[in-house]
């Protein structure tokens, strides 16, 4: 197939021009252009009105989980849902009487006969939802729930799927009510059985209301995509249905949804999909996309020739089969490390530093990332297991997880709590207040011991060294004041010279929470902390470095004409700030202080860029 063939004006596609088509999009053309020449099939005729419609017309619409529309053709025509209805409905009475109710009263099993089979099962059930007599006996249940209401409410679902007030074509449904004989003798004899209970004309007039939707294939697709987003309408936003429903409802689509020709779709496509007499079909591929077709010529099955055509081409062509799939579980793990050569961005005493420089290993990091499901959290706690003997903190990074499966959550949570028991403290990361990932894993950790959460990663690290150091003994208050001389800047500096420069510096105060440098400000001065905490920040929030007594900041305006981040006063703070243009002339006049200055300096710069280097390198190792 030629994906790049040129398209007449009259099916230009409404997204987008021709210039910069997206492949899929050009696929989708190309089906178009190829299957529309093929006129094998005729339309149904046993419901008169349906006979009206246009054999020539051919519509292709896809829906991706991220809520994209491709479309083609005449996917804006309407026809009736019919059949495909039988999904939806499905979805809807197992959402309103529960699962044990509706099977009670209708089964699952593929039937191998025709929709419109008068056979039940030897309990004498429906074989399942998606022939006639399953769905007229959904259409039961609901309509037990609601009396005269029910096909309000099915409409108002299916219009919730589509993500539109949908109608019915009043024709049609007259046409159908005058000539469903067949029907009507399918739900007599479910009334025989007590599958369905009540007014049998109610509860058929319910049926053929609700095959007499009109939709467009661009509806069929947004309802599909639906069911391929675990329930979620990915135009609207809408939780239309839970995710368990939704995995009952794409079961029956798999065995029975195509007629009689359910067997052959799953092995030569493999995506579950429900067609309808109207000449629809929708087909969704679960956490991929949502396809729906509209041409109303059928094969003998009952599907829609252009439609299934579709179908097998995407299918083979993109390889869609749901049952070929490969997922590599160790690609969840970016990084695996711990803390040596790595630091948080606060600034240690040097008798700190030194234990964390000697108690590294303490502190076990795990940065995940991509959606995380029961195999890969599996892999994560066997990696976890393998390699002991265990840091006694351990740092697990979900900042890059969109999504979490209840069964990852579930296992992730068996495993803290392990840990928990055997004394390790688990810091997870990545946390925001609302997230679904980070409600799906505290729900599943809310009794694991020990448990902290955080934002930010570098808040995590900086708590976890804070713990190391604490364990080792040597945590002190932070030191309150400090003399210039303490300063890494000034070392080597005489005491005279030291006092020379505190003599050319002016002391400032700052109050917690003021902002002491501005990014973008001219750099025209140093600093000195003498008391209090701060941060180096950038604008946009991030955190650089905290500092506190005996640290200096501004230092780079020696090198740089403009502050290149933000400094905050995290407490009260008493720093000397020294004006760079004082400085220089002073060292004009004593070469020797601009030397070690600038050997400290340079210093300081080469242990920040070591630092940098190690995560780099970490990083890339991955
Ligand atoms: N309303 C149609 C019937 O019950 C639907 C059949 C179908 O689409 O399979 O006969």
């Amino acid at each position: 197939m030629d994906a790049q063939v040129a398209l007449p004006a009259s099916i230009k596609t409404r997204n987008t021009g021709y210039a910069n088509q997206p492949p899929l999009q050009r696929f989708l053309n190309s089906c178009y252009q190829e299957f529309r020449g093929d006129d094998s099939g005729a339309v149904a005729d046993y419901i008169p009105e349906l006979k009206k419609a246009n054999p020539a017309h051919f519509g292709i619409a896809l829906v991706t989980i991220d809520g994209h529309v491709y479309e083609i053709g005449n996917s804006a025509v309407p026809f009736t849902i019919q059949s495909v209805s039988k999904a939806f409905v499905f979805a809807l009475a197992l959402e309103m009487v529960g699962e044990e109710r509706v099977a009670a009263a209708i089964g699952v099993e593929p039937s191998g006969e025709a929709f419109n089979s008068i056979r039940l099962t030897n309990d004498n059930r429906p074989f399942n939802p998606m022939v006639n007599a399953g769905a007229i006996a959904c259409s039961g249940l609901i309509h037990q729930v609601d009396g005269a209401g029910a096909f309000d409410r099915i409409l108002a679902k299916l219009s919730q799927f589509a993500g539109r007030e949908l109608a019915v074509d009043d024709a049609v449904h007259a046409s159908e009510v005058i000539t469903g004989n067949r029907n009507r003798a399918i739900a007599w004899l479910l009334r025989n059985y007590s599958v369905v209970l009540g007014d049998v004309d109610a509860v058929l007039d319910t049926y053929f209301r609700q095959c007499a939707v009109l939709v467009t294939a661009r509806d069929l697709a947004v309802m599909a995509a639906t069911l391929a987003n675990r329930g979620i309408n990915p135009v609207t936003g809408v939780q239309v249905i839970t995710p368990h429903v939704v995995a009952s409802t794409l079961s029956v689509m798999t065995s029975s949804g195509m007629y009689d020709y359910a067997g052959e779709w799953i092995y030569r496509v493999g995506i579950p999909a429900k067609s309808g007499v109207g000449g629809g079909i929708v087909a969704a591929l679960p956490s991929q996309l949502g396809l729906g077709t509209f041409s109303p010529c059928l094969d003998s099955h009952g599907n829609s020739v252009r439609g299934l055509k579709v179908c097998e081409a995407l299918s083979a062509r993109f390889d869609l089969h749901m049952l070929n799939r490969s997922a590599d579980v160790r690609t969840c793990i970016i990084a695996d490390y711990d803390i040596f050569g790595i630091s948080s961005r606060r600034s240690r005493q040097p008798h700190e530093q030194q234990i964390l420089d000697e108690h590294h290993s303490d502190v076990r990091v795990i940065e995940l990332v991509g959606a995380l499901n029961f195999a890969a959290i599996d892999y994560v706690t066997r990696r976890l297991a393998n390699e002991p003997p265990n840091a006694p903190l351990l740092l697990l990074d979900f900042r890059r997880v969109p999504d979490i499966t209840a069964a990852g959550a579930r296992l992730l949570g068996e495993n803290l709590a392990i840990l928990g028991n055997l004394g390790v403290t688990a810091i997870l990361t990545g946390f925001e207040a609302t997230s679904p990932v980070s409600e799906a894993i505290r729900a599943r950790t809310a009794e694991v011991q020990r448990l902290r959460r955080f934002v930010l990663l570098d808040d995590a690290i900086e708590w976890a060294e804070d713990q190391v150091i604490y364990r080792h003994g040597g945590f002190t208050p932070v030191k309150e004041t400090s003399h210039l001389g303490e300063q890494a800047l000034l070392a080597e500096l005489s005491a005279d010279e030291i006092a020379a420069l505190a003599g050319l510096s002016a002391a400032r105060a700052y109050e917690s929470g003021q902002r002491i440098i501005r990014a973008g400000e001219s750099a025209n001065s140093l600093f000195f902390l003498q008391r209090g905490l701060v941060s180096v920040k950038l604008p946009s929030g991030v955190r650089l470095a905290s500092l506190g007594p005996g640290m200096e900041f501004g230092e780079m305006a020696i090198l740089e004409p403009l502050r290149s981040a933000d400094v905050w006063a995290d407490t009260a703070v008493e720093c000397l700030e020294l004006p760079l243009d004082t400085f220089t002339d002073y060292c004009r006049l004593h070469p020797q202080i601009a030397l070690k200055v600038m050997r400290n300096l340079s210093a300081l710069l080469a242990k920040r860029l070591i630092v940098a280097n190690a995560k780099v390198d970490l990083l890339s190792a991955y």
